[in-house]
């Protein structure tokens, strides 16, 4: 039998308190590991953070905030970005990606914001899902990063950890949402999704997970699935963030 079959007959018995606990034990890990665990996109105001939110679809943090500050600069408000010259928004956004999609979104999303909200980024769950290019993960970004209203943002990084310690058994991110968020108090859900999207980049990779240099091993029914040599999995470790 191999380590991960091991492990995962070892969790196989979990009762539905067993799971909470052992939930809240891997987040008081990774609170200790990642002291610093944040929003990694730079911002300075809602507007702001909903602008690199949109951005940083299919790209990383660390090119969005490459991006911004010149963005910023030129555009500050959502009625200089509504009235942008859309070539001149597209050549500031191509380093980002599918920047004409971007662009549009930025200026329809600025525009409904003018128009609807009276210049202001809304608060409510319902209404940011309504903007261009803004779904339930960037819309509790927001509201968790500029509002301080608690929300589970269920990127790739929080939905294939909660799926491999055993939170979730779906790939659907509002179900993995509910899941995680009958495990956890609400006060803690922005704090979690940053610490488990830290743990993600880091070290529980996609294709090769650092097993063996994990600070939540003990407590993972995955353990196994990812390089168990500590000197192997070491130099799988990634706590500088290339673009
Ligand atoms: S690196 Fe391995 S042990 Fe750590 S959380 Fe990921 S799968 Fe589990």
């Amino acid at each position: 039998m191999s380590v991960a079959e091991k492990t995962a007959k070892k969790y196989a018995q979990e009762t539905s308190l067993g799971l909470k606990r052992r939930a809240r034990k891997i987040h008081r890990a990774l609170t200790e590991f990642y002291p610093n665990a944040r929003c990694e996109l730079d911002f300075e105001n809602a507007f702001q953070l909903l602008v690199a939110t949109v951005l940083s679809a299919q790209t990383t943090d660390v090119r969005v905030n490459q991006t911004t500050p010149g963005l910023f600069a030129r555009y500050p408000t959502p009625d200089a970005m509504a009235k942008a010259e859309r070539e001149e928004l597209e050549d500031i956004l191509r380093p980002t990606g599918f920047f004409r999609a971007k662009a549009a979104n930025l200026q329809k999303l600025s525009a409904r914001i003018i128009d609807e909200y009276g210049g202001e980024v809304p608060t409510g769950l319902d209404d940011l899902v309504t903007l261009p290019g803004v779904g339930r993960k960037t819309a509790h970004v927001v509201r968790g990063n500029a509002f301080g209203l608690p929300g589970l943002t269920v990127d790739t990084h929080f939905g294939r950890l909660a799926r491999r310690f055993g939170w979730t058994a779906s790939d659907d991110p509002v179900q993995v949402e509910k899941d995680v968020a009958a495990l956890f108090e609400r006060q803690d859900f922005t704090m979690l999704s940053h610490r488990l999207i830290f743990h993600g980049r880091r070290i529980c990779h996609s294709r090769r997970p650092a097993c063996g240099s994990c600070p939540v091993a003990a407590l993972c029914p995955s353990f196994g699935i990812g390089e168990l040599d500590p000197q192997a999995a070491a130099k799988l470790l990634r706590f500088e963030l290339a673009p």
